[in-house]
C-alpha cells in the first residue's frame, strides 16, 4: 500500500473546538450555505471559523470539472438556488463580517456560466450587508468570459479574485479544464474593465514547480495588472487527488514572498498555510489603511 507523506509541523494546526466555530457551522447549516472551507477541507478552518471568516461557495456543492486537486465533487448540479443570495447577505449580517469572500463550482452547464448569481450576491450584500467589502473568486467561465467579467465587474466587487493556481506546464495535470492564458487575460480585463477594483490571484507550491517558473507567473500576473498575490502549500485532500511533490519550508516561502514583493504586488501572502481567502479580511482592511 501507498504510504502518504507525513506532514511536517508547520502544517499541524490544532481541530477545531470554539463554540464561535460551531456557531458558524450551525448558521451556514441554517441557510443552506455550503464553504469553500468545508468543501475543500481546509486547514484553516478552525482558526478562521473561530473568527467568523468564512468563504461561502454560491452554485451549488458540484462541480462540472475536476481539477486534480480539489475536493469538491464533480457532477451535474442541480438548479440555481433563487434564495441563495438573500441567505448570502443574511449569513454576512448575522456574523457581522466586515469582509466576505465568495466563490462558487465551475458552471459550464449555465448559459451565464453563473455570472448572473455572482451579481445578484453582490446586489444583496450591498443592499442588506452595506458595510462588508466584498471579495469575489471566481471560475474562469471558459468561452463566457466576456460577458460574464462585464457583468461581475460591473456590480462593483472590492476584490476581483481568479487564481492561477499553478504554472502553465503543470495545467495538462492539475487544471486540465483550463488554459493558463485565458485565466491571465481574465484578470487583465477585470483590470481594464474598472482599475479601481483589485484584482487578485494566487497559487499552490509543492506540485513540481519551479523557483523560476513561479517568478515568470508572477511577472505574468503583474502584466496583467494583478494587485494581490498568494501563495500557500498544496495538500492532498485524498489520496485520489494529485500527489504533494514537495512541502515547502517556511524559509523558502519566505524567499518567495520577497521575490515576490520586488515585483510590485500591492499584497503578498505566502507562507504554508496561505489560502487564496486566508486572512482576506485582515489583509484587505490593512491594505486600505495603508
Ligand atoms: Fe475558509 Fe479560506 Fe479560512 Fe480556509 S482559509 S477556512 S477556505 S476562509
Ligand atoms: Fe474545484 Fe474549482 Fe476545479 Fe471545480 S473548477 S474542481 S471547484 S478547483
Amino acid at each position: 500500500p501507498e504510504v502518504r507523506a507525513r506532514k511536517p509541523d508547520w502544517l499541524r494546526v490544532r481541530a477545531p473546538t470554539s463554540p464561535t466555530f460551531a456557531e458558524t457551522r450551525a448558521l451556514m447549516r441554517r441557510l443552506n450555505l455550503n464553504t469553500v472551507c468545508e468543501e475543500a477541507a481546509c486547514p484553516n478552518i478552525g482558526e478562521c471559523w473561530s473568527q467568523k471568516h468564512a468563504t461561502v461557495m454560491i452554485l451549488g456543492d458540484t462541480c462540472t470539472r475536476a481539477c486534480a486537486f480539489c475536493n469538491v465533487k464533480t457532477g451535474m448540479p442541480g438548479p440555481v438556488d433563487m434564495l441563495e443570495p438573500m441567505h448570502v447577505a443574511e449569513a454576512a449580517g448575522a456574523l457581522g463580517l466586515e469582509h466576505i469572500v465568495i466563490t462558487s463550482v465551475d458552471r459550464d452547464d449555465l448559459p451565464d456560466g453563473g455570472a448572473r448569481q455572482f451579481v445578484r450576491v453582490i446586489e444583496e450584500l450591498r443592499k442588506h450587508a452595506p458595510r462588508t467589502t466584498i471579495e469575489i473568486l471566481t471560475p474562469d467561465f471558459r468561452n463566457k468570459a466576456k460577458l460574464a467579467v462585464e457583468m461581475i465587474v460591473a456590480a462593483g466587487p472590492d476584490v476581483y479574485n481568479h487564481n492561477l493556481e499553478t504554472v502553465p506546464r503543470l495545467y495538462p495535470t492539475i487544471r486540465p479544464g483550463a488554459r493558463y492564458y485565458h485565466s491571465l487575460r481574465l484578470l487583465d480585463q477585470v483590470k481594464s474593465l474598472n482599475d479601481q477594483v483589485f484584482t487578485k490571484s494566487g497559487v499552490m507550491v509543492g506540485l513540481g514547480e519551479t523557483a523560476q517558473e513561479l517568478h515568470q507567473v508572477w511577472d505574468d500576473m503583474r502584466s496583467a495588472g494583478v494587485d494581490f498575490l498568494t501563495v500557500g502549500q498544496y495538500l492532498q485532500p485524498t489520496p485520489r487527488h494529485a500527489k504533494v511533490i514537495d512541502f515547502v519550508t517556511p524559509a523558502a516561502f519566505a524567499a518567495y514572498g520577497s521575490v515576490a514583493r520586488s515585483k510590485g504586488f500591492l499584497q503578498v501572502a505566502a507562507s504554508p498555510l496561505t489560502r487564496s481567502s486566508y486572512h482576506a479580511g485582515k489583509d484587505f482592511a490593512e491594505m486600505q489603511a495603508k
